[in-house]
């Protein structure tokens, strides 16, 4: 094993952990939310109008609330006919996906429980696809898993399809430091949920404390 040893991001997201990393994205330290948000809100009808897709899958999508605002530009303008989001968080990605199928009701939308280090082959194939990989997510890989990351999504991408990538510039280490250790706690709580995860799912025995 690696030293010092890690854990891949995805065993932080169970249904608790999902829930405050929601809260999290509300926190006014963690500025990438609300900046991607206004990135997307600035950009939808020409991201839109650039790839007219007919199949828009998101990976990593949590809650999809500021996929959003790219469905709200596909619903007025374009010939999208799915959303598929993409998560290995079920419970969260069911309950995002039936709100969606309400607010959007003439799209077929199919959830896609999984993890994307894994089954990109499984995406749907057909029509002009749009894969987004949102609110940095992207940063989740160290340097090999991203490269190889991205040669897979390569592999299951066709001519004609479009990837719209998510992420975060270089700040300062002040600025980074009060959104990823907020002032309230809520990422500690989120981190520390990972070790729960773990004693409950992969049989550990971490002391919480
Ligand atoms: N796209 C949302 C959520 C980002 S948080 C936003 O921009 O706010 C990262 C999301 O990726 C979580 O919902 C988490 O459950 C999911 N995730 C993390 N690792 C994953 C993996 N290996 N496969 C699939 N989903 C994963």
């Amino acid at each position: 094993g690696s030293v010092p040893r890690t854990l891949p991001p995805k065993w932080l997201y169970d249904d608790a952990g999902s829930a405050l990393f929601d809260r999290i994205t509300r926190l006014p330290e963690y500025y990438p939310t609300e900046c991607e948000r206004a990135i997307l809100r600035d950009h939808a009808d020409d991201i839109v109008a650039s790839c007219d897709a007919t199949t828009f899958v998101e990976l990593g999508s949590g809650t999809s609330d500021k996929t959003r605002t790219l469905l709200d530009a596909f619903t007025a303008a374009g010939h999208l006919e799915r959303f598929v989001p993409v998560d290995v968080s079920e419970g969260t990605l069911r309950d995002a996906a039936a709100r969606l199928a309400e607010r959007y009701p003439a799209l077929q939308v199919e959830a896609l429980v999984g993890d994307f280090t894994l089954h990109l082959g499984h995406l749907p194939r057909g029509g002009r696809r749009l894969v987004a990989f949102l609110g940095g997510t992207i940063g989740n890989f160290y340097v090999e898993e991203r490269a190889a990351f991205l040669g897979a999504l390569h592999d299951s991408l066709e001519p004609g399809d479009w990837f719209l990538l998510g992420t975060d510039l270089v700040k300062s280490s002040d600025r980074l430091i009060s959104a990823y250790d907020d002032s309230r706690g809520v990422t500690a709580a989120f981190v520390t949920n990972c070790l729960h995860v773990l004693n409950r799912e992969l049989g550990a025995d971490f002391d919480i404390e």
